[in-house]
């Protein structure tokens, strides 16, 4: 599954949010290095859309979709040359598919900030030196290798030039993700600052509905998608049964919690989508990648799907919420058959039909 790794300075929340993340209690302690082991934790995808299929289909269960989330910790000035547990942490973050990065705005003489002071534009500044830092070094050790493997004519020449190319970006400061650069020929090499971000500020609640304040965080990261939220209040929110969670929610004026924004977000990053289906067993959402087309869709509930796939009836979930019933999108011509090669939507309401 695709993962997304969790990353900060210490001392940012990371820990906070990610007990809340995972409804575990692991150590969230005030103190740098308290995060050792990476964790995986796995989210539910917030769907409402289940919940109007199971009403309409009498569904015994619901089945949301995932996101993984990875707790890989913090990293210090110096992270790349091996300082505070670096490279052993640089490792773990290599394999995630994408990285939240966790950003302290919270004001807490109590918590110590392990570079003086409450400043996230600095802190989004050593991290991201300490990240090009570290995909130079992968690149300086990959290069000698590549050179004399494209020498002796066992390599293709573009691996050598994408290495070359992204090492130029880097040495110029620049962000692979922002270089305009192909790396797909040295995707082996898990380059971190070409892994799609999302920044993550852990704020007080008072910045939650400071729309100003938000767009100034927002400018730091854009085009980045930026999540606000509150930890403490997050974890208190996992404790709350529906109701009460929804009114302190509201107490602090949002609409949805930082995790589910979290999970959406994280979810759209990875370039995933879903789509569903629903019975008298169960309304669930299943994970596709954008762009996917019917039979690929069908494979991911059983190879036997993709193998024998013949047609997808398809509705459309608005379609089908508004007439109520497959019955009746059937009888008003918007349950479609498509064949192998519909792209998927998302939010399709899908029945594969194959031999
Ligand atoms: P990590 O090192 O990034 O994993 O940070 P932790 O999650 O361990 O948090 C460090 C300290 O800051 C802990 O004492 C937390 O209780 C505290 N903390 C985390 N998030 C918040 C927040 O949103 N507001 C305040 N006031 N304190 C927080």
């Amino acid at each position: 599954a695709l993962t997304i790794g969790i990353v900060g300075l210490p001392n940012v929340g990371k820990s906070t949010l990610f007990n809340a993340l995972t409804r575990n209690q692991v150590l969230a302690a005030n103190y740098p290095f308290a995060t050792i082991e990476p964790n995986i934790g796995v989210v539910n995808l917030p769907d409402a859309r289940l919940d109007r299929l199971a009403e309409l289909f009498h569904s015994e269960r619901i089945v949301p979709a995932t996101v993984s989330f990875v707790d890989i910790a913090g990293i210090v000035r110096g992270a790349s040359e091996g300082e505070g547990l670096g490279n052993q942490f640089l490792a773990n973050i290599r394999e995630a598919d994408a990285i939240a990065q966790v950003v302290r705005g919270f004001s807490d003489d109590d918590v110590v900030h392990v570079e003086g002071g409450v400043n996230p534009r600095n802190d989004l500044e050593t991290i991201g030196a300490e990240l090009m830092l570290a995909d130079l070094q992968t690149i300086e050790k990959a290069l000698p290798r590549y050179e004399k493997e494209v020498k002796g004519k066992r390599l293709d020449p573009a691996v050598l030039e994408a290495a070359v190319a992204a090492k130029d970006a880097l040495d110029r400061g620049v962000l692979l993700s922002a270089a305009g650069v192909d790396l797909a020929p040295i995707k082996e090499l898990g380059l971190l600052t070409a892994k799609p971000f999302i920044f993550v500020f852990n704020v007080d609640e008072a910045v939650l509905t400071d729309a100003a304040r938000k767009a100034e965080l927002e400018a730091l990261v854009a085009p980045a998608h930026a999540v606000f939220l509150d930890a403490k209040i997050e974890s208190e929110l996992i404790d709350l049964d529906p109701e009460d969670a929804k009114e302190l929610l509201e107490s602090t004026g949002q609409d949805e919690s930082g995790l589910d924004q979290l999970a959406r977000i994280g979810f759209d990053t990875l370039g995933l989508q879903t789509y569903l289906t629903a019975g008298p067993k169960e309304a669930r959402a299943w994970t596709i990648g954008k762009g996917w087309k019917a039979p690929q869709a069908a494979g991911v509930i059983h190879t036997d799907f993709e193998k024998g796939f013949i047609k997808a009836e398809v509705i459309s979930f608005e379609d089908l919420v508004s007439l109520g019933s497959v019955v009746e999108a059937r009888a008003h011509g918007k349950a479609r058959l498509e064949g192998k090669d519909y792209v998927m939507q998302d939010g399709d309401v899908v029945e594969f039909r194959h031999s």
